[in-house]
This record gives structure tokens, sequence and C-alpha cells, in this order.
């Protein structure tokens, strides 16, 4: 057993179940045993392979789509390139080197990197140690300097705790984690019912049964990104896996060591993620100020960035194996059936025509 899940145990046996919200917040962050501060999510040895770990193509075509921001919005003479949760800070390095081809952009921008977990600051830095810009690092969006912001975000929103509800014969209550007869941990409706009206009308009167989550971390951060964008001006592209409407059903996930795990089996030792809601993400980032693109496939927002010519010139003179290496890359990261449509985009900025690739009609 975990020491986290004793502690999680300890806390509930105390106090009464904890809402999934919490629970999802604390095996994530909890300061001694939280995932993001004491294990090594990211790669082979890891639990899971984030996109730009897949392929440097992928922090490139981000970075060509920044370089595009930027022309979109007037060349600004400084500005903040941000990244929100840079992982092992693979996406920057490589975003970094594609947009240096572009006079201008490095030399107007300040690189800020939004991260909470310090072991991971560590890392970012050593990466983006030969980069043409050094990182200062911030807690939350809210800490960074004002002024004009290009933003990216790769699988940083589904980390963010979700609240679940779950309707029962009496209503809706919160859906929590408590203990079961054996003292193990275990799903089950919080005391706490929700009233209706807080839930979408399309939903209220869904089966006893039914599950619906909200994302109110995430939606307040859109939020906060797009009054910020509406005021100082900005743009920010935004990629994770999700959904494009709002719909019914539990996206509570756990991965452990590349394979799916019982989200309540592991606590701080599992990556638990939820599927981002781009309407409501698009939605709060509209209530701020900011425009919002129409939501593409990662595929598509891929294809359209030039994936296919970048994998070939990358691949020119290299050997047949480096070329095979590059042609599954593309594969992992564009295939339907594999990264491709699962994971969306959504671009945000200040003023509302969109940049390439988000212009071009599919
Ligand atoms: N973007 C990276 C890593 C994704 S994992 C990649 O694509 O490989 C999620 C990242 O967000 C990690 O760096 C994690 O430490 C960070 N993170 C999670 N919750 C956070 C929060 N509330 N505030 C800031 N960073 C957070």
């Amino acid at each position: 057993m975990t020491d986290l899940k004793e502690k999680i145990k300890a806390g509930i046996a105390n106090e009464g179940p904890v809402p999934v919200a919490r629970y999802m917040a604390q095996c994530l962050g909890d300061p001694a045993f939280g995932y993001y501060q004491t294990r090594e999510p990211f790669g082979r040895e890891g639990d899971f392979i984030t996109a730009p770990e897949v392929s440097q193509m992928f922090g490139e075509l981000l970075g060509a789509a920044c370089v595009a921001a930027f022309k979109h919005l007037g060349e600004p003479a400084a500005f903040s390139l941000v990244e929100l949760g840079p992982g092992r800070g693979t996406l920057m390095a490589d975003l970094l080197r594609a947009a240096s081809l572009r006079p201008g952009f490095v030399a107007a921008a300040n690189l800020h990197l939004v991260e909470t977990s310090r072991r991971l600051r560590k890392i970012q830095k050593e990466t983006l140690a030969g980069a043409p810009l050094s990182p200062a690092f911030h807690d939350t969006v809210e800490d960074m300097p004002d002024g004009p912001v290009i933003l990216v975000a790769n699988e940083f929103f589904d980390a963010l705790p979700i609240h679940q509800f779950v309707r029962t014969p009496e209503g809706w209550h919160e859906r929590a984690v408590g203990l079961d007869a054996g003292g193990e941990l275990a799903f089950g409706a919080g005391t706490a019912r929700i009233p209706d009206g807080d839930i979408p009308e399309d939903f209220r009167n869904a089966p006893p049964g039914t599950i619906l989550e909200t994302q109110p971390a995430a939606n307040a951060i859109a939020e906060a990104l797009g009054r910020r964008m509406g005021r100082a001006g900005g743009a920010a592209i935004i990629v994770d896996y999700g959904y494009l409407k709002s719909a019914t059903g539990d996206t509570l996930q756990a991965l452990y060591r590349h394979a799916y795990d019982d989200v309540l089996a592991h606590p701080g030792e599992a990556d638990l993620t939820a599927h981002v809601n781009f309407e409501a993400l698009a939605g709060a980032a509209r209530r701020g100020g900011a425009a919002s693109s129409a939501v593409l496939t990662q595929g598509d927002f891929l294809l359209r960035s030039g994936l296919l010519e970048r994998a070939g010139s990358l691949g020119a003179g290299k050997t047949h194996e480096e070329q095979e290496a590059i042609r599954d890359a593309v594969e992992r990261l564009a295939a339907p059936d594999q990264m491709g449509d699962l994971f969306k985009v959504l671009a945000l900025a200040s003023t509302p025509v969109p940049f390439p690739p988000f212009d071009s009609a599919s």
C-alpha cells in the first residue's frame, strides 16, 4: 500500500468521504507524496509518453504556430512566451529551436514557465540550458508579469482536478471517495446534495447512476488567460485529450506503468487525468475576453502545420532505421487511431481573426 493511500484512508476515517476533486488534487499534488512531486512520469521508464517526447516535430510545429501568432499580433516588441506544465521541457526546447528561424521572435520574448513541481523545474532548466532564452518559473498564471503573451500548454489541463456529480434516485450529489465495509477506498455519493439548479438543464433529469463532470480549476485558468489576453493582447495554443461538447460520463482515469489502472489503487503512484471539456474551456476563455478558434483534432492541426513536409526534411539523408522511426512518430502523433483524434487543439487570441493553421477550412 502507498503512503498516500494510508494518509487518505486515515483522513476519511476521521473526517468522512472526500470529494473526487480533492482526491485527485491530493494524488497529484500532495507536497510529500503527490505524483508530480515524487515520480518520473514521462518516457519509457515512466507511466506515459507525451507528444513532445514522441518526436521533436511536435514542438517544432507548435513553434511555427507561435511564430504565426506573433505575426498575427503585429510582432509585439516584447512579449511573454509562456508554457503551462512543461514536463521535461522538451516541447519548449524544440519550439524555441524552430521559432528562432524567425528573426525578431526570440529577441522579443521573455520565457515564463508555470510549474508547481520543484523536481520538474530542475529538469526543465537542464533541458533548456542550451536554449536562447532562460526561464523564469511561476506557480500560477496569475503570478506572471502583465503584457502580451504567447502561450502553449500540452497535457496540462487534464491534470487539474475535476468535480464529479452522481445522480441518485433522490437527486444529484457530489461523487466522493469513502471507505467500504472492508476499510478499502471506494466511490460513493457524498452526503451533500447538489441543488438541481447547479446542474445544466440538459442533464438534470438523467437516470440514476449518471455521472457528470465539471472542471472549475481548468475553466478558472482559461478565464484568467482570456482576461489577460483581452487586456494586454496575446494568443494561446492548448493541446489536450478531451471532447468537443459537454456530455455526461466518467472520464477520470489512472495510468500506471503504461497501463490503465484502478483510479483508487495507487494514489500518488499512478497518473490521474480527466478528459478536458473543450466547449467549457473555450467558453471560459471567451467569458474572460479572448476569442476562440474552432477546435481541431491533433492530427488535423499537425497535418495543416506541415507534419509530412517536416518529416520528409528531417528524414532526408538519414538511415533507413531513422526514417522508419520518423514515420512511426508521424503515425503515433497524427493517426486517428493513435493520438490524432483523441487529442484536440484550441487556439485563443485577443483578436478574432485566427492565425495559421487555425484559419484554413478543413
Ligand atoms: N507538457 C508536458 C507535461 C505534461 S504533464 C508534456 O507534454 O510532456 C503535466 C505537467 O503539468 C507537469 O509538468 C506537472 O508538474 C504540471 N502541473 C500539474 N498541475 C499543475 C498545476 N496546478 N500548476 C502548474 N503545473 C502543474
